[in-house]
């Protein structure tokens, strides 16, 4: 196919006249179809339906230790639950904490804990002139939202094949006293679907952050959410590397069920040193009496252990593999060669990235909604919501069905198409 760029003016517009009745014709059918969040199918749900018949009136209800766990107690998990989400985030039992329901309520609680009451004894972050995160973009909005609502600056880190750009992260960590934090989605990362290398990971492990408290929120939300049973990534298990390192209290590591079991009902923990851990339980203590061990205890129950969930895992990767390959077999059959945009083939995670030409993601965007297809808002994948090049556009295929989604990428395409020919002729 030939490239836009290469094209006349009198190409382009002729293309341009065709691209124009199909858009009218997909306005026409007045669709209503949403490729914004990052949410599983009910086909997705309904695999962990099973989870439902774990209890009745008579079950059973106590946990190992012998803990009633319809009552009060229990801080920091039940020791099944612990096994299991020690199991599935790849590090020791003894050095997680079980929460509550949601993994990024976990990383809000632990910025809002470090800027009311410091982290390990250093001076809280509402008591300093400035406090910054550093953001591999593009990446996950909410957690943007998270630094973006405490008034804490964030710092744009580019991503590359390999994980964020370690010369940069290196240099302004060493130097910035007021850096406290970097976001990082480590496996299947949220655009993108990169998995860090062992080198990006063992530069992190061996960082020396001028802040002492200086923490890596290690969000690993996909860690087996792979899409093929034969083509897997596999990253080292950070906290290890820390230790390694000589930097055991570097990390926090957050992880959730959310998209194993139900969004908004599964089972998230923390994972870090002793010393964090220790830090953290103070204030847990003061917050709550415990979470929700009923939760727990039926996730174990109805996963047994993380071979349980591995195999849970692929049927989800059944339902969604297609819909990812869907999509890219468009992209790569619809915009292959025209030098319009540029994307990646994830092997895992939820999402698809996609940048187009400089200057264009927001009016795709904006095209797509005209025409009936919502998606995730450009610039949302940028701290601010500002991608300096308005490129970026996060695509999520596994909530439609395959026949809605085919739908709305063949109307993306031709929004990228339309976009991209009006910025070349500008
Ligand atoms: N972290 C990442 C990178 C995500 O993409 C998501 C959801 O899309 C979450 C966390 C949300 O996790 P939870 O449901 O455990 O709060």
């Amino acid at each position: 196919m030939k490239a836009y760029s290469q094209m006349s003016k009198e190409e382009l517009l002729a293309l341009k006249s065709d691209l124009e009745k199909a858009y009218d014709d997909f306005k026409a059918r007045g669709l209503k179809l949403d490729m914004s969040r990052g949410k599983p199918s009910s086909e997705q749900m309904d695999l962990s339906m099973g989870m439902m018949d774990v209890f009745h009136s008579r079950a059973d209800l106590t946990a190992a230790d012998g803990l009633d766990c319809r009552n009060y107690g229990n801080l920091d998990g039940l020791p099944e639950a612990k096994e299991l989400m020690a199991s599935m985030m790849e590090c020791r039992a003894e050095d997680i904490i079980v929460y509550g329901n949601s993994s990024l309520n976990v990383m809000y609680d632990t910025v809002a804990r470090s800027m009311t009451h410091g982290v390990m004894g250093n001076t809280p972050w509402c008591k300093l002139d400035k406090v910054k995160f550093l953001c591999p973009v593009p990446g996950y909005d909410r957690h943007f939202a998270i630094t973006e609502y405490f008034g804490i600056e964030m710092i744009n880190v580019p991503m590359t094949p390999e994980g964020p750009d370690m010369d940069i992260v290196e240099k302004l960590v060493s130097e910035d006293e007021a850096i406290k934090g970097i976001w990082c989605v480590p496996k299947y990362s949220n655009p993108q679907g990169i998995s860090y290398s062992d080198e990006t990971i063992r530069r992190f492990a061996r960082l020396k952050p001028a802040a002492k408290d200086f923490r890596l929120y290690w969000d690993n939300a996909y860690c087996i959410h792979h899409l093929y049973p034969d083509k897997q990534d596999t990253i080292l298990e950070i906290l290890d590397e820390c230790r390694k390192a000589g930097n055991p209290d570097l990390a926090y590591k957050f992880v959730s069920t959310s998209k194993v079991s139900f969004p908004g009902s599964g089972v998230a923990a923390l994972g870090a040193s002793q010393a964090n851990l220790e830090d953290i339980k103070k204030q847990l203590s003061i917050q709550t009496i415990g979470h929700d061990k009923l939760n727990q205890l039926r996730h174990v129950r109805f996963f047994k252990n993380i071979d349980g969930m591995r195999e849970h895992m692929m049927k989800h990767a059944a339902i969604i593999r297609p819909k990812f390959e869907l999509v890219l077999d468009k992209l790569d059959k619809e915009l292959g060669g025209l030098g319009i945009g540029e994307w990646l083939r994830p092997i895992g995670g939820y999402f698809i990235s996609f940048d187009s030409l400089e200057g264009c993601a927001k009016a795709i965007v904006a095209k797509a909604k005209e025409a009936g297809v919502i998606m995730t808002g450009a610039g949302a994948t940028f701290p601010y919501g500002k991608d300096p090049k308005d490129s970026n556009i996060r695509i999520a295929p596994t909530y439609p069905s395959m026949d809605e989604l085919g739908l709305a990428a063949d109307l993306f395409i031709l929004c990228v198409k339309l976009v991209s020919i009006d910025k070349l002729l500008e």
